[in-house]
């Protein structure tokens, strides 16, 4: 909330916001949505400031940041406490910028600069990898995926829809317009019923166009972003301006694999060793040629796809949407291609366990 150029209250002896004209241009991503605006950013002794075009300001205490690491090559990004992305395009200028006010080396940098710094870690990485293959790699990614901060599974949801794009996966949306707003608000309304407490999962919600070897399809990154296509609501469409509850419950599906963590484990047992490394490192490329390919071919694991549908089932009770919406949507799937239960590409919703099982389960309430 605040807001104006003018600024007071800082701490005596720091410089002036501002920076005599010094600020440095940059993307700005709130962690909420997928489009960026430009900022102008100023630091003092205290606090990083974001000049926003609007004239709005947004601090953040400077320790509460996290600064970019120096990388040979390529964009430089800056997490903010709040889930935000400050992204850095021009190198040379933010290492200009950063020099000038005195930020430090982090001490990955440091360390990789000194060889023998870099052969303790090689010796290390080989260690943590004989353990992950000692102690399971989900158990490792079970673990560790709590430790992963927000901010960073929001930057690998913007990083996957990314890839996913320049791919051509994800159209716009062909739907008639006001549905995403009406399917959030549906989906909102599931969620604050079946979450009356705290442990509400944040998930965020679009609908796009998928390719046609997607099928009527929903899936779930590790940060809540929920992409839901075309072709499964026009599968089941609702009566009465309500949604199908197959529609819902599909949603209630991926909310349960967000609060499970399903991606995110699954991403750490596939890439452990990218992921941390990118996390000492600060250079997350080896995740983005990783990433899309893991969320398209995503059969998420068995136990995984039963968690899911437990929490769904949960969920649309506790809302009222009636289970067997489900039970209409594998009909209908299996309508559509009666070969299904082989082979079909698909993404959060797996083909194993089999359909008939899971319609079993919304049906009856039970396996
Ligand atoms: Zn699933």
């Amino acid at each position: 909330m605040t807001s104006s150029a003018s600024t007071s209250g800082f701490e005596p002896g720091t410089p002036a916001a501002g920076d005599g004209g010094a600020g440095l241009h940059a993307q700005w991503y709130d962690g909420e949505h997928a489009r960026s605006q430009e900022v102008e950013l100023s630091l003092t002794s205290g606090e990083l400031c974001l000049a926003l075009p609007s004239g709005d300001q947004r601090r953040y205490p400077r320790g509460r940041v996290t600064w970019p690491e120096r990388t040979r090559h390529g964009v430089r990004q800056l997490l903010l406490p709040d889930g935000g992305v400050v992204e850095l395009r021009d190198a040379p200028a933010w290492e200009a910028w950063a020099r000038r006010h005195g930020l430090a080396d982090p001490l990955a940098v440091r360390w990789a600069a000194s060889w023998r710094a870099a052969l303790w870690a090689a010796a290390g990485l080989v260690l943590l990898m004989v353990g992950a293959g000692v102690w399971g790699v989900p158990w490792l990614a079970e673990r560790s995926a709590p430790l992963v901060p927000q901010a960073v599974r929001v930057h690998i949801d913007r990083l996957v829809l990314e890839q996913l794009r320049s791919e051509g996966w994800l159209e716009p949306s062909q739907m008639p317009a006001g549905t995403a707003e009406r399917l959030r608000a549906a989906v909102d309304q599931m969620l604050a019923r079946a979450y009356p407490d705290a442990g509400r999962p944040k998930v965020q919600l679009d609908i796009h166009r998928l390719p046609g070897w997607a099928g009527p399809n929903a899936f779930a990154l590790p940060g809540g972003q929920i992409i839901i296509s075309d072709a499964l609501l026009e599968l089941l469409p609702g009566e009465g301006g309500h949604f199908h509850p197959g529609v819902l419950g599909v949603l209630a599906h991926e909310v349960g694999h967000v609060h499970g963590e399903h991606g995110l484990r699954h991403l750490l047992a596939a890439s452990s060793t990218a992921v941390l490394l990118g996390w000492w490192v600060g250079d997350y490329s080896s995740l983005l040629v990783l990433a899309p390919s893991l969320f398209i071919q995503a059969a998420h694991s068995r136990a995984f796809e039963r968690e899911a549908d437990d929490e769904a089932l949960r969920i649309m009770r506790a809302a009222g949407v009636d289970p067997r919406g489900m039970v209409a949507f594998f009909t209908a799937l299996q309508r559509l291609d009666p070969q299904r239960g082989q082979a079909l590409p698909s993404f959060g919703l797996a083909t194993h366990p089999p359909d008939a099982e899971r319609a079993r389960l919304f049906e009856t309430g039970s396996r």
